[in-house]
């Protein structure tokens, strides 16, 4: 095993924003110094890291350098410069997820093309090159109503997917290469996070079932544990762990699975990173999602992943209507709510719908955590 409990031990994180914090706080127990490579120490993990280097992941050159000063080198965003670490590795610097398998995740097309040669379930799709060759299927027949389109790349919280009922919805085609999916029925979205160190051993949380405002059509809450058929709960954590051990990644894979309504469980997309669905961890597991990631890509035997109590995460956005300066209302009634855990990010900057931070609610009974969620969502109200 590493010597990593030493002054000298240096994680490298490319990104700066609120999951390379959190990989910042878990680190620091355990004294690890922590290398963030972003284009401002103003973003949260700034405040935290041991030391900031300024520059951007997306750049050759910044990735190579920081890469060259850093022990092991891993991500809390994977719209990173895949070609520096590629040739990191190559000169035997340890780079945790492996950057070939991030450069299939990164293209949402690559992602699909894989879980079909993989034999792992996935609905069904089509590439497309342009929003104008999707708009030419249609008229030629070749593509029908209802679908949903995805960009292959640069999409994430939704931005990137438009869901094409009819041709009402023409106007809503996203002009970029994308994927073409059929419209799933889904009974419920869960999540899995599972980790892999370099000795093989996986490890995964419980599922965790995203349950949508059916008004707004938002992630409301993050509730663990998914309200599901341990079976079902049994074949996403087995799939989890197929899928990370074909990507070949040690660290972590955040899988985003459809439980469909006749009964199959299929692959959305995934990310090989710590997730806003593994937020409630820190609380209410034995490992918090970010010590596991440290683990996995330091090779040390993996933490248990069992529950201490259910709970409901929620994330907390900035209000509609307002951007500048952040302030935070309700605070006191929020904290003084047995079993409420409220995390912020130091973002400074607030604007509609941002992730200022997030609350975990610990209850026995999942109602009740429910309950105080939406008392914090309605209490805690960011504003400028
Ligand atoms: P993002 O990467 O932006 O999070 P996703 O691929 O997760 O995008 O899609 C966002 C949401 O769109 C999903 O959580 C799900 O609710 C819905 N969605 C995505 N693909 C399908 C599909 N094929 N059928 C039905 N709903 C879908």
């Amino acid at each position: 095993m590493q010597n990593i409990i030493h002054p000298d031990f240096k994680v490298g994180i490319l990104g700066g924003g609120q999951l390379g914090k959190m990989l910042c706080l878990a680190a620091q127990n355990w004294h690890l110094q922590t290398w963030i490579l972003d284009t401002s120490s103003d973003f949260p993990a700034g405040q935290v890291c041991s030391h900031f280097i300024e520059g951007n992941f997306k750049d050759f050159d910044d990735v190579y350098n920081f890469g060259k000063q850093v022990d092991v080198l891993t991500i809390e965003i994977e719209h990173v410069n895949t070609e520096a670490l590629l040739k990191l590795e190559s000169e035997g610097v340890k780079v945790h997820p492996s950057p070939s398998a991030l450069n299939i995740i990164k293209d949402k097309g690559l992602q699909k093309q894989f879980y079909a040669d993989k034999g792992l379930p996935t609905s069904s799709f089509e590439l497309y090159e342009s929003g104008e060759a999707i708009k030419q299927a249609l008229n030629n027949g070749t593509l029908e109503y209802p679908f949903v389109q995805k960009s292959r790349t640069a999409g994430y919280d939704g931005k990137g997917v438009a869901v094409i009922l009819s041709e009402n919805d023409i106007e809503k085609i996203l002009m970029t290469p994308s994927v073409i999916e059929p419209l799933v029925d889904i009974e419920k979205e869960i999540a899995v996070i599972v980790a892999r160190n370099e000795n093989g051993e996986m490890q995964t949380f419980p599922a965790v079932e995203m349950e949508f405002n059916p008004v707004a059509n938002l992630v409301e809450f993050l509730v663990c544990p998914a309200d599901i058929p341990y079976e079902v709960a049994q074949r996403a954590e087995i799939l989890a762990k197929e899928t990370i051990a074909d990507f070949d990644i040690c660290g972590l894979l955040a899988v985003e699975l459809f439980w469909t309504k006749n009964g199959q469980i299929l692959i959305n997309e995934v990310a090989p990173r710590t997730h806003n669905s593994g937020h409630h961890t820190i609380d209410s597991c034995y490992t918090s999602q970010f010590q596991q990631q440290l683990r996995a890509i330091l090779n040390l035997p993996l933490g248990s992943t069992k529950m201490k109590t259910p709970s409901v995460m929620v994330n907390l956005l900035g209000a509609e209507g307002y951007t500048g300066q952040a302030i935070y209302e309700g605070l006191d009634k929020c904290i003084a709510t047995e079993g409420v855990k409220i995390h912020f990010y130091g973002k400074e900057i607030t604007k509609p719908f941002r992730k200022m931070g997030h609350a975990t609610i610990l209850d026995e009974e999942i109602e009740k955590a429910k309950e105080k969620g939406r008392f914090v969502l309605k209490n805690l109200v960011i504003k400028s």
